[in-house]
């Protein structure tokens, strides 16, 4: 298929949207799986169910358009979830296995919001209008699914990976509550005011 005009390589990018959503309708329930936290393995729920109407807001377009939304592969989605399985084969703490998996999907999802980004723009060049509010609904979710994700981290679950290197994980569940009330706040690490106690005593 030869590339001519703006449309061509909306069609082109959309084809290569198609591919990555639905590798990720494959891959996000192993996310889901491999998670320890709660809240994460349901972000990843709720992110799969919104996959799953992407990939049908696609289809819609494309069919809008009289094209098929198939016969692409996207090799960056193929990359990014190749390297979230390896990872998932690491010997990793179950903190810092959530941690890493957060780390994971934050780059599908960067990588979601830079693709959708340029498709809405060509959408809204090419004056498609009612592509464009399906792409834009999509984009605010990739959007909405990175700042959960970043939540989550920042929200507790770095913290606790970054304990795991220090103590024994028994106290997980104090640290949990800890994490969750003092990280917004810049408090000491853990690891850090442990180590300002013992100085002290
Ligand atoms: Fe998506
Ligand atoms: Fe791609
Ligand atoms: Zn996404």
């Amino acid at each position: 298929m030869s590339l001519e005009t703006l449309q061509d390589l909306l069609v082109h990018e959309l084809k290569d949207l198609y591919s990555a959503e639905r590798q990720l309708v494959q891959a996000l329930p192993k996310m889901a799986k491999a998670a320890s936290s709660d809240e994460l393995r349901a972000a990843f729920e709720n992110h799969l169910a919104q996959t799953e109407e992407q990939v049908t807001r696609i289809e819609t377009i494309m069919e809008s358009f009289g094209e098929s939304p198939k016969g692409q592969k996207c090799a960056g989605m193929e990359g990014l979830v190749e390297e979230g399985k390896n990872f998932l084969k690491e010997d990793a703490d179950t903190d810092v296995m959530d941690a890493g998996i957060i780390a994971a999907a934050q780059k599908v999802e960067h990588y979601e919001i830079a693709s959708y980004g340029t498709v809405c723009e060509y959408a809204r060049i090419l004056g498609h209008t009612e592509a464009l509010q399906l792409l834009e609904q999509t984009l605010e979710e990739e959007k909405s699914a990175d700042e959960l994700l970043s939540k989550l981290a920042e929200g507790g679950i770095n913290a606790l990976a970054e304990r795991d290197g220090n103590e024994d994980s028994e106290d997980d569940e104090e640290v949990k509550g800890e994490a969750k009330a003092t990280t917004r706040r810049n408090a000491p690490k853990p690891r850090a005011r442990s180590r300002a106690t013992k100085a002290r005593n």
